[in-house]
């Protein structure tokens, strides 16, 4: 576990009222200070020539990597430090393998699939993470994947489950995990792998998946290979090994719907990746074909980007020049989220400062009116 700041203050001499309270010897101003330094890992404990050894004893207890890290081809597994993802965030995503032996018959027209197996999701293209090659006095060559022999991934410094029965198996990953991450036992440091044999049911087989892919398989290795089982799973991994801290967000850039001409409507929204899927969505579902200009917003939504000042009328401005988008439109009108409804004059201001022509329509406030919008639409 780790120690919050007045955990560790206890044992300082400040907590104690003793002899060199506050001396500063450490750096820092009180002892108190040096607490809170240490329980976010910005100081070392020798710092303090009065830290008692019972101090030091559980400080270096709780500042132990928990589970260790294993690289195979750059591709990193394990190095989780929690359990739950809020409580910091997930270090290293459940690795997805396949293995691929030359004792089956259709073993080249397994490999075609799996290397030409590829989804794209909030700008991600996803791939298989590691084919294991099995009975191969050669490796054959892969586009684009790593592999590595079956001989090779049983040296590795993992504990491998082969899955037989789920409440065995879960029960097994959540204690390894527990283990780790709460008593820090060397002994479950290992990250943890669970092997998928042939021929399950596939409906079982992606239950079973996704349970263990949240709790707590660093990695998946399917004998079969299935391009459905393998989106779902990727696209559940997705959202579970996001950073809390950190909103998905997509590209700044023009997008394209229907093939727009220079006469098309132009919607402008951020860059947060779900309020751009939203609008997306619908512009994609219109009769007509439409440009949807995303500025950058460190992945924020209109309002709270607008009250951050990650939505600038200067950003604005800025972004149509990047992408020189007056040269390619006649179209005039850019149409903005019913959010920022407030910020028009400001917006055509800027705009015209930065020696453009641009006028402002105000759209809707949500992305499911865009539809009814457009059909009122009548150019002024
Ligand atoms: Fe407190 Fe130790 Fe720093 Fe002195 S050196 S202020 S006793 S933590």
């Amino acid at each position: 576990m780790e120690l919050s700041g007045l955990q560790i203050f206890k044992y300082l001499p400040a907590a104690k009222k003793a002899e060199n309270s506050n001396c500063k010897k450490c750096g820092c101003p009180t002892c108190m200070a040096f607490a809170l330094k240490l329980a976010k890992q910005n100081a070392k404990i020798d710092n303090c020539p009065y830290a008692p050894d019972e101090l030091k004893g559980i400080y270096e207890t709780s500042c132990k990597q928990p589970q260790n890290t294993v690289e195979i081809e750059g591709l990193k597994i394990g190095g989780e430090n929690v359990l739950y993802r809020h409580e910091k965030t997930f270090i290293n995503k459940t690795a997805l393998a396949v293995v691929l032996d030359k004792t089956e018959n259709n073993w080249q027209d397994k490999l075609k699939r799996i290397e030409n197996f590829e989804i794209t999701r909030v700008s991600e293209i996803l791939k298989i993470d590691l084919i294991i090659f099995k009975n191969f006095e050669e490796i054959p060559s892969v586009k684009n994947i790593r592999s590595i022999s079956f001989e090779e991934f049983n040296q590795l410094p993992l504990k491998g489950i082969v899955d037989e029965n789920f409440s065995k198996t879960s029960d097994e990953l959540i204690s390894i995990r527990k283990k780790a991450i709460l008593e820090k036992d060397e002994k479950f440091a290992e990250p943890v792998y669970v092997y998928f044999r042939q021929n399950v049911d596939l409906n079982i087989l992606c239950a079973k998946a996704s349970y263990y892919l949240c709790k707590y398989a660093n990695m998946l290795v399917f004998e079969d290979f299935d391009e459905a089982l393998i989106s779902t799973l990727m696209t559940l991994r997705q959202n579970i090994f996001t950073d809390p801290q950190k909103p998905l967000q997509v590209e700044s850039k023009i997008y394209e719907f229907n093939n727009p001409d220079e006469n098309s409507l132009i919607f402008m929204t951020t860059n947060f990746a779900l309020t751009f899927y939203a609008v997306a969505n619908e512009l994609e579902s219109l009769p007509v074909p439409s440009y949807l200009i995303v500025t950058p917003a460190e992945g924020m939504s209109v309002l709270t980007a607008w009250s951050a000042e990650k939505f600038t009328a200067v950003m604005v401005a800025r972004t149509l020049k990047k992408f020189d988008f007056a040269d390619k439109v006649k179209n005039r009108k850019i149409i903005i989220p019913g959010l920022l409804s407030h910020m028009k004059e400001e917006l055509e201001e800027e705009i015209e400062n930065a020696g453009l022509d641009f006028k402002i329509v105000i759209g809707t406030i949500e992305a499911f009116a865009i539809s009814d919008f457009v059909k009122n639409y009548k150019e002024e």
